[in-house]
């Protein structure tokens, strides 16, 4: 076989290249910093393998045909460093001779490779959000006026929960936030940082295999200070956190019928708009089915229980509702949707009813403000102010500065 054969593959690697004196030097340059981002063993293995053996690409890499080569050149260390723009921060990740640059790139990689050449399989996430092939994908289900808008002038877009929240405080975040711009680590609250301990917590015992239900004495502790997934709690949310997780032990969605159930925490959902030309990107904290009926369930965790309307009070819920009732959940029958709410009082369980047209009526309602300003919006103007003051965007921002000032 030749290049151009369809069974054969030319590995190429990309990024700054710097060569002389028998050095090879290739940087990868990040956005965000590079001093805590994990490394990717077969990334580094595969790129300082390509380093010590390739040849310099001369043509046009998009080309469907054979690259281009130069000529070999003598190559006596290699050497991989990536770079954070954000704060020039840099890392050297490999750094050796060609011979030992090829025993890196291992059977290992090759064993990867060809998983990645083989791999058939669609897995929608937020990656759709950014794929122009969304729109025929087999895997992203198309549903006509499901946002309720018509399509504007602006190129595709992909809007989530969280794009309608951040536009509504600041068109300019929710920009700034598609434009996958680094973000500084903002201030959270204690309460904030309790919710996400205890979501970690549930989501890893929801993650085991075969699933089983949760235990009230599978808690974490020490009750007055404990810490899961980088998430630290102490005191009075410590225990309170504490209490949750075993309040969900009561109400946990395995508990019934054991061995008969699945369950897919933090499952990513993506749906394609053609009437309003945007790509809708969910996360369902968790999907399970028991029996051979599918739930989608959404946990929150508060203090106390307020007496507002689920569906308004969080609207991914009025969302949910929306993709149960087009029918893009997973079952035969209508995918339920549930509320669990872990109080300091105790847990509640809401089922909302999805095969109401009164309650799909008004999740649309509550979404509309979340999604037609967004949607009609071409300009993202920043509303400085109280916006500012949780923004991971801020270093961007003109007009930041101002705003946190007022
Ligand atoms: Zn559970």
């Amino acid at each position: 076989m030749k290049p151009g054969d369809p069974d054969v593959y030319e590995e190429m690697v990309d990024g700054r290249r710097y060569a002389g004196h028998g050095v090879r030097e290739l940087r990868f340059v990040r956005t965000g910093s590079v001093w805590d981002r994990p490394e990717d063993a077969t990334e580094i293995a595969v790129a300082v393998g390509v380093l010590a053996d390739g040849r310099p690409v001369l043509g046009s890499q998009w080309a469907r045909e054979p690259l281009t080569l130069g000529r070999p050149e003598h190559v006596r260390l290699v050497r991989l460093v990536e770079i954070g723009c954000v704060d020039a921060s840099h890392r050297v990740l490999f750094e050796g001779t060609p011979q030992e640059a090829s025993e890196c790139y291992g059977s290992g990689v090759e064993a990867r490779i060809s998983q990645v050449i083989g791999g058939v399989s669609y897995r929608p996430g937020q990656d759709c959000g950014r794929c122009d092939a969304v729109v025929s994908c087999p895997a992203v289900p198309s549903v006509p006026g499901l946002l309720g808008v018509s399509r504007s002038d602006l190129p595709r877009r992909s809007w989530s929960v969280s794009t309608g929240r951040a536009h509504r405080g600041c068109p300019a975040r929710a920009h700034m936030q598609d434009l996958f711009l680094p973000r500084d680590g903002a201030e959270e609250t204690e309460a904030v940082v309790r919710g996400h301990a205890v979501h970690a917590w549930i989501e890893e015992r929801h993650r085991r295999t075969p699933a089983r239900c949760c235990s009230p004495d599978d808690v974490p502790g020490p009750p007055d200070a404990w810490r899961h997934q980088g998430w630290t709690v102490t005191g009075f949310q410590a225990r309170l956190g504490t209490q949750m997780v075993g309040d969900h032990a009561l109400v946990c969605p395995l508990r019934a019928w054991p061995g008969e159930c699945e369950a897919h925490p933090e499952q990513s959902i993506a749906v394609y708009d053609p009437d309003a030309d945007v790509v809708v990107m969910a996360k369902a904290d968790l999907l399970y089915r028991v029996g051979d009926r599918w739930t989608l369930r959404e946990t929150k965790t508060v203090k106390a229980l307020g007496d507002g309307d689920p569906l308004e009070q969080y609207p991914q819920l009025a969302l949910a509702v929306l993709l149960a009732d087009a029918g893009v959940l997973p079952g035969t029958e209508l995918c339920r949707v549930e509320l669990e709410r872990l109080t300091g009082s105790g847990p509640l369980v809401t089922e909302i009813d999805v095969s109401a047209p009164d309650v799909v009526a008004h999740a649309r309602r509550v979404l509309e403000p979340h999604i037609a300003p967004w949607h009609s919006d071409s300009r993202y103007p920043a509303k400085p102010g109280k916006a500012c003051g949780n923004c991971p965007f801020t270093r961007w921002c003109p007009d930041a500065a101002t705003g946190a000032d007022t």
